[in-house]
């Protein structure tokens, strides 16, 4: 039995939403359908009428460096944003934690959009773009063709597996900052060896060093799953920055009070909550050294680098 009636290709994002808006809520968007298909095949009721493919649409792949942002089309593969030379150069967190996604055969198909879209806290490409403060080009069908907002990464989250857009709405684009001197950022996460496509925990730091190399003058600590949306760790971001220096002391304080602000849970398939409280401990001790260590190598700003 067929479990669509159409699937559409659009080559634009106004047909696309256009085809959105016809179909209302009865139509999904697909793109490398490494999530949806085994969702439609765990959930055959709410079989679509239709599947509109975003993933032809032109530009939807770009990698480009815009004035002061770096700008990622949300059809973008992992194995594509693994690979690229100004990624690696300014967002290693995102290029270690897609780099991971799956096997070779997902991350050659699977996208940072359905990463994101499909809003599971522990979403590894979610969590690198968090770290990086990225926004999210919001593309909505409107009569007079489509209509682009950027917002900040967090707001499209409403719950585990549920995101704000509508029916005729779209994820069309990431951007971030680039890397400045003195900064740096890494990702890093504790899997089970098979069997289930999402990490025990993962968590992706960015960190910003004063003139000195000593202290932490700016932190971003993304940590996933700590809640049940994508989740920063703020308090223990202000335990690094407001720390004299950039010492044992200062990370595990950092470590304190992540763990004093995750809301971690025990999962079937994954990991208990303390054995999540402990690896907090674990990684965020891993990636602020890395990060910290790639910030002390880059005293003048990533340059230019080819997509
Ligand atoms: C074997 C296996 C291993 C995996 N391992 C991991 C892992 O280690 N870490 C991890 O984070 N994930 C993992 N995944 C999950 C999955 O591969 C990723 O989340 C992937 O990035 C989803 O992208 P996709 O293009 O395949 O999305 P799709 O399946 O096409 O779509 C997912 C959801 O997002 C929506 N959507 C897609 N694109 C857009 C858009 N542009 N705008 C709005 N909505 C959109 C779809 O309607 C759907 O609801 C794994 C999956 C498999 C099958």
């Amino acid at each position: 039995m067929a479990r669509w009636r159409a699937y559409h290709t659009p080559a634009t994002v106004s047909e696309a939403l256009s085809l959105l808006h016809e179909h209302r809520d009865k139509a999904r968007i697909i793109a490398g359908g490494t999530d949806l298909i085994l969702d439609m095949e765990a959930n055959q009721a709410a079989a679509p009428e239709a599947l509109v493919d975003v993933t032809r649409i032109t530009g939807i792949d770009r990698i480009a460096q815009e004035d002061d942002w770096i700008v990622l089309g949300a059809g973008i593969t992992h194995t594509q944003i693994e690979s690229s030379p100004l990624l690696r150069a300014h967002a290693r967190c995102l290029t270690e934690s897609c780099g991971v996604i799956g096997g070779p055969q997902v991350r050659n198909v699977a996208t940072l959009g359905g990463n994101v879209a499909h809003a599971l806290p522990a979403a590894d490409g979610t969590i690198g773009l968090l770290a990086l403060e990225a926004e999210v080009e919001v593309a909505a069908h409107s009569a007079r063709g489509a209509r682009h907002t950027w917002q900040p990464l967090l707001s499209i989250f409403a719950g585990p597996g549920r995101n704000r857009l509508a029916p005729d709405q779209m994820l069309h684009a990431f951007r971030f900052r680039p890397t400045q001197a003195r900064a740096g950022n890494a990702f890093d996460r504790i899997m089970r060896p098979q069997g289930v496509a999402l990490p025990v925990l993962g968590i992706a730091a960015r960190v910003r060093l004063d003139a000195a190399l000593r202290r932490v003058e700016d932190a971003v600590i993304a940590i996933g799953p700590a809640g049940p949306t994508p989740f920063r760790a703020t308090s223990a971001e202000e335990a690094l920055t407001s720390a004299k220096a950039f010492d044992a002391a200062a990370v595990e304080d950092a470590i304190a009070a992540a763990q004093a602000q995750a809301s971690l849970r025990s999962s079937k398939y994954r990991a208990s909550q303390a054995y999540r409280h402990e690896m907090i401990g674990v990684l965020l001790r891993r990636v602020l050294h890395t990060s910290v260590e790639r910030a002390r190598m880059n005293e003048a700003p990533a340059g230019p680098a080819g997509a």
